[in-house]
């Protein structure tokens, strides 16, 4: 796998949230309630960055990708993209500036229409569009799937013909048609097998260099993400708890709940480094119903009575990683 080169530290902000905020109502016995799927993120993303948001399957990272593309509207909260609000924008407005940003999804099968042939379902978007004649969006087309690695026998092809991997990137070519500067890809690598992971995985980061593309990296796997991300969120229960540089993350956590993600990591060279094993004891909890204080606190081996009555906010440690922990583990503490 090939880490993507290092954002410059002071390209322009490109997409920022503002305490974002998803909450989908439900009726349950109890009547009507809400699950807190996302609860407050904020964050900025540089031009030509990969931030990685990792957390366990029900954290939100998914829903709050969801929500920075405007495929779903935050209950409160902003997301500004290239310095404008399009969080109350009409599907009109939003027309033009989604070419800017396009999403990358984890079962591209899903999002491909099995009727349509490799070629037409890269047009699709420029067409929709209207991005140029008939013959200049099928030379893009065309030009696109070899981008991606297909020659033009492939492009008369349907979906079902090509394996998981290669529709992975037939999706990755779709999402290129309109030349967006972002990308949110959600678990893009997940349902691969580990080999063909790491072929995407290279393309992506191919793909940005050549075409200085931003992404935010959505997906369950730390040692992925670290691959390829030059800074890390670690979300929890529809929080973000950890925010830093992907090495020093990935290295030296500092939220007790990264901490114990990574020691599920298996260590492959012990001579070096020996993680110790941390068991998360107990189950995500709801997030219809969260714990009082940190919402991690049921889980959490250093918990101490603080924990349990009040919340930690966010904030910049000395080492510039920020934290939401009453007691984060000490720097250089493995
Ligand atoms: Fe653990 Fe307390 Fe930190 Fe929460 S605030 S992660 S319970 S030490």
């Amino acid at each position: 796998m090939t880490a993507s080169s290092p954002a410059e530290p002071n390209a322009p902000i490109l997409l920022e949230a503002r305490d974002v905020v998803k909450h989908f109502p439900i009726r349950t016995a109890q009547g009507r309630q809400q699950v807190r799927a996302v609860d407050g993120v904020s964050l900025k993303v540089r031009t030509g960055e990969t931030l990685g948001l990792v957390g366990e399957s029900g954290c939100g990272k998914s829903t709050f990708g969801r929500c920075l593309v405007k495929l779903i509207d935050p209950t409160s909260g902003s997301v500004l993209f290239d310095g404008e609000d399009i969080t109350h924008m009409s599907r009109r407005e939003l027309r033009s500036r989604r070419t800017g940003f396009q999403m990358i999804f984890q079962d591209p099968y899903a999002s491909l229409n099995p009727r349509r042939r490799a070629a037409a379902t890269v047009e699709e978007p420029m067409r929709t569009h209207g991005m140029g004649t008939d013959q200049e969006i099928r030379a893009r087309a065309i030009h696109l799937l070899q981008t991606v690695g297909f020659d033009e026998s492939y492009a008369n092809r349907y979906p079902h013909e090509f394996s998981g991997g290669q529709r992975q990137r037939l999706g990755i070519a779709r999402a290129l048609a309109l030349s967006p500067r972002l990308l949110i890809a959600d678990e893009p690598v997940s349902a691969l097998d580990v080999s063909i992971q790491a072929q995407v995985l290279n393309l992506l980061a191919d793909l940005q260099e050549e075409q200085k593309l931003t992404y935010v990296f959505i997906a369950h796997d730390l040692a992925v993400v670290h691959h390829i991300a030059d800074r890390i969120g670690v979300m929890y229960l529809g929080e973000l708890v950890e925010l830093g540089g992907s090495t020093e993350v990935y290295n030296n956590p500092r939220h007790p709940y990264t901490e114990a993600l990574l020691s599920a990591i298996p260590v492959i060279d012990t001579d070096t480094e020996v993680r110790e094993r941390i068991v998360l004891t107990g189950d995500l909890p709801n997030p219809i119903d969260k714990p009082s204080g940190c919402a991690f606190s049921p889980r959490c081996r250093y918990a101490q009575d603080i924990c349990r009555v009040e919340k930690p906010l966010l904030q910049i440690q000395l080492d510039g990683r920020e934290v939401a922990c009453h007691f984060p583990v000490a720097t250089g503490a493995k």
